[in-house]
């Protein structure tokens, strides 16, 4: 599973600093639902091919009261719901009381966490760095934030200590195609499980896996296995801790990181909005097949159908790769529809080409439509091989690889969508050179 590392610390220490070196071009989402978070960032990061979940907080300060202080409940929350916490300090600000407060609430908390002496620009570290160890932190990180100094190696550091089996966790638990169900709160999702589980010739396992998050659920349909990741809690009201968040964004990447197949629903009467989108941004960076779900088709009139159906065709250009869906999960309608969709996805996501075959592709590709000219030379793709899958990976290699013009990859990814007949996922598009 997908480890979470929480940023906290005295407002004005780096924090959002770091937090976008971590998660680099990725857009945020930001946790803002009615009686949720106020302002804790959630962004994904890769670093040496490990991917992390990168939450950045208001800030403690010490002194918390009125909106501070619920600030400062935000940075609480996000450590619990983290893996490892980084403790940001100001080097050149130096220790200060709320420093100890948040050590002293770091060390009972039994969470991993690793100090970070940021700022250190300009200053001597070992001079810098003293006062913190009376922290009693252990070791200490110093880093540049803005420069990103000491950035790679701590993360390495710290993804080092990190245990592999995390990630498989509940490899064994699923069977068949993982399908992860993902929206914002109060779209639907509760019914469309239920609805999906309460299907004619559905078995459902009696014993669901559960993870920290969420919890799996094998079942048959048609005699076809499959695991649905239940974010939604569904299966946990029932049996499990009442006090856990119905709705969370930790829950929600891992979720999508996890699964084969992301069922993304958006609520029909509300439109699109700016957190659907996101979510299906961060299901597109994991590279994940993708099925979307207009719930709630039914009671709308004609005049919003069509205008939910225009916003979509203008908003949802990025992912013209996934099938739309128009269901009622109260009602049932369209939902056994879905399984098409969901079927096509993964078959997409996880067929095999050969080498030849991705080659001979790329060289009709290249006849019908030559690369540029770039500094008097034409740049030359030469062949092409898998690099694996969900989502697929071709790797091309060629001469001046890094030069190739967005709008060429652009054209080889539709020739090689439309040649292989893939739908419903993203396709990666890896050059190497080779001059
Ligand atoms: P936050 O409130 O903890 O999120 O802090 P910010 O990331 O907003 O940073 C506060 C200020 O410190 C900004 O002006 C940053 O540009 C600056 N800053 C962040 N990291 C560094 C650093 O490593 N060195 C220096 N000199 N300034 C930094
Ligand atoms: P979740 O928070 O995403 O799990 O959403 P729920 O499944 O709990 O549904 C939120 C509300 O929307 C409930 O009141 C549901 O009865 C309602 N709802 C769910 N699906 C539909 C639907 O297809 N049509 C209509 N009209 N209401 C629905």
């Amino acid at each position: 599973m997908i480890p979470v590392i929480a940023l906290v610390g005295r407002p004005n220490v780096g924090k959002s600093t770091l937090f976008n070196r971590l998660t680099r071009s990725r857009d945020a989402l930001v946790a803002n639902y009615p009686g949720l978070t106020r302002d804790r960032k959630y962004g994904e990061g890769t670093m040496d091919n490990r991917r992390f979940i990168v939450i950045d907080t208001g800030g403690i300060s010490g002194e918390e009261e009125g909106i501070d202080s619920m600030m400062a409940g935000q940075s609480l929350q996000a450590i619990e719901e983290a893996d490892i916490v980084l403790f940001i300090v100001d080097s050149r600000a130096g220790l200060d009381h709320a420093d100890y407060t948040i050590a002293k609430h770091l060390r009972v908390n039994n969470k991993k966490t690793f100090l970070v002496a940021n700022k250190i620009d300009g200053m001597d570290p070992d001079i810098a760095l003293a006062p913190f160890y009376e922290l009693g932190l252990g070791e200490i990180f110093a880093t540049t934030a803005t420069h990103g100094r000491g950035v790679k190696s701590m993360m390495e550091d710290i993804l080092g200590e990190i245990p592999e089996n995390l990630e498989d966790e509940q490899a064994e638990v699923a069977s068949g195609i993982k399908i992860a169900v993902v929206g914002r709160p109060n779209v639907g999702k509760s019914t469309l499980v239920n609805r999906l589980l309460g299907e004619d010739r559905v078995v459902v396992y009696d014993e669901p896996g559960t993870t920290r998050d969420s919890v799996y659920i094998n079942y048959e349909r048609h005699d076809k296995p499959y695991t649905l990741i239940d974010t939604a809690g569904v299966r946990r009201r029932k049996n499990m801790d009442l006090m856990v968040e119905k709705f969370s964004i930790v829950k929600t990447m891992q979720a999508i990181n996890d699964a084969n197949v992301v069922i993304l629903v958006m609520d029909a009467s509300e439109g699109v909005v700016e957190q659907d989108l996101h979510l299906m941004g961060t299901a597109i960076e994991a590279g994940r097949a993708l099925v979307i779900a207009l719930n709630k088709w039914d009671g709308l009139d004609d005049s919003h159908k069509q205008y939910v159906k225009s916003e979509l065709e203008r908003r949802l250009r990025f992912v013209d790769f996934a099938d739309i869906h128009f269901i009622s999960a109260m009602h049932g309608t369209g939902v056994g529809h879905l399984y098409k969709s969901i079927e096509n996805a993964y078959r997409s996501a996880t067929d095999k080409f050969s080498t030849n075959y991705l080659t001979r592709v790329l060289q009709d590709a290249v006849r019908e439509h030559q690369p540029p000219i770039v500094s008097g030379r034409r740049i030359k793709l030469r062949y092409a091989h898998p690099g694996g899958h969900n989502p697929p990976i071709i790797v091309i290699h060629g001469n001046q690889t890094s030069e190739v013009p967005g709008h060429y990859v652009k054209y080889l990814e539709k020739t090689y969508r439309r040649v292989l007949d893939l739908h419903g996922t993203p396709i990666r598009i890896e050059f190497r050179t080779s001059d």
